[in-house]
């Protein structure tokens, strides 16, 4: 860092890479931690657990699990890396608990000039609020202590409901559940929910060989041939889409990390919207009846979730609960028309982009959705007045240092 400090270059840490956004690319310097990522200390009385910014969840999970603990809540895959999680408000589902930053409680920093920084809820605040979603602007996450808790299973049942009953119950299912979200078919009136609650009875009701059947060859395998005949006859789409809620009730326990994240082999690309938990019911009409009249021909489900507000800066679930609805296009095919028609819907619900996915917004228009957005500037200013950790993506996002 401090060569590059000398030498004027930028310098820009990546993570598991799996932002669908330009965020984490540079001109300069690009820094890979993945070598950098073991568990420094566990403290069994507080089950706080403090890690080497570039540990990857998926190894996390196994090792919390090992002494007896678990993240809260997850997102649909461990394929991140712990910083490169929290940095974009990485987030699960569950209107009792935050995003993944919420579960972080310390942190070490590399600033612009190479100077080491630590912060926490209590010593220099301002720099935790910034660096927790930090958009990599709030310079190299060094180290990160988390919040974790005792390990638990989780109870899952999924099973396919007409989205209009979803709707209607909505409130109740978000409330009832420890974390519910469901997937809207696009081309049929169904849904398909997933429930997840804490459980202390012991992992099973699914043997290893129909796990593997539901989540690598339904999820991945045949969906993904699904999506290729889709690219391939787009009219096909539609006939396709109505086999998806075919598959019936699924029910079982499973660890808590393996209930809550799966394998992904079909790529996509990916825009999610934030927007206040009251505003679902109305958003998802505005999409489902502007899909239908749009032409557009989706094989992928709209995916929507819930979590608890926060209060870090420039989280998306800043300042209160919230939705997040999620759209997806298969690889290869034009997404644009659907990504800019679903933005301009969620716009007026107060809606704000998921930071590692894709958007139009710039920072013009994103500053006036987040009422501490000033503060972080100048966090963002005092950590790195030069711009050593500016790029193309947060030039856009946030504007000039
Ligand atoms: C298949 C798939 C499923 C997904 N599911 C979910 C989901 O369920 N919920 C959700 O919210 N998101 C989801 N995402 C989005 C994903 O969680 C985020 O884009 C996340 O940021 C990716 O983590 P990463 O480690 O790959 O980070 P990268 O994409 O590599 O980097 C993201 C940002 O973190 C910064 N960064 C990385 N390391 C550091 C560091 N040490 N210090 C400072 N900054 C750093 C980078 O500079 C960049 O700004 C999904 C993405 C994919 C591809």
């Amino acid at each position: 860092m401090q060569r590059a400090a000398a030498q004027g270059t930028r310098v820009k840490p990546v993570g598991a890479g799996h932002s669908f956004t330009d965020i984490a690319c540079t001109d300069g310097v690009q820094v890979q931690l993945d070598r950098f990522n073991q568990v420094l200390e566990v403290d069994s009385s507080t089950q706080k657990v403090t890690v080497q910014a570039g540990i990857k969840l998926g190894v996390l999970n196994d090792f919390l699990w090992d002494v007896g603990l678990a993240l809260p809540n997850l997102g649909d895959i461990a394929y991140q890396s712990i910083s490169g999680a929290i940095s974009t408000s990485t987030h699960g589902t569950g209107l009792g608990l935050g995003g993944l930053a919420t579960q972080v409680c310390g942190l070490r920093v590399v600033a612009g000039d190479g100077s080491v920084l630590t912060c926490s809820a209590d010593e220099d605040p301002e720099l935790f609020n910034a660096g927790r979603v930090g958009l990599g602007a709030i310079g190299v996450l060094s180290t990160v202590t988390l919040q974790t808790v005792a390990a638990f299973n989780l109870r899952a049942v999924e099973e396919p409901m007409r989205v209009d009953a979803v709707l209607r119950d909505i409130d109740r299912h978000a409330e009832e559940n420890d974390h519910f979200e469901f997937y809207w078919v696009p081309h049929t009136a169904w849904a398909l929910t997933k429930r997840n609650n804490r459980t202390s009875d012991p992992v099973g009701g699914r043997s290893r060989v129909k796990e593997w059947i539901d989540r690598t060859l339904l999820e991945n395998v045949a969906f993904g041939a699904v999506c290729r005949l889709g690219r391939w006859n787009p009219s096909l789409i539609p006939r396709l889409s109505r086999a998806l809620p075919s598959s019936g009730r699924v029910e079982y326990v499973n660890r808590s990390y393996r209930t809550f994240t799966s394998p992904r082999y079909v790529h996509f690309y990916e825009m999610e919207y934030s927007m206040p938990r009251d505003a679902v019911v109305d958003a998802l009409h505005a999409l489902i009846e502007w899909i239908d009249r749009s032409g557009l021909r989706l094989s992928f489900p709209v995916e929507v979730r819930f979590t608890a507000g926060d209060d870090i800066w420039l989280s998306t679930a800043n300042g209160g609960e919230r939705c997040y609805i999620a759209v997806h296009m298969y690889q290869g095919v034009p997404y644009e028309q659907y990504f800019r028609g679903v933005e301009a819907i969620m716009e007026p619900f107060g809606g704000r982009p998921h930071w590692g996915k894709l958007h139009y917004q710039s920072s013009e228009t994103l500053a006036p959705k987040y009422p501490d957005w000033d503060s972080f500037q100048g966090v963002r200013r005092r950590v790195d007045p030069e711009g050593r950790f500016a790029n193309a993506y947060l030039d856009r996002v946030l504007g000039p240092i």
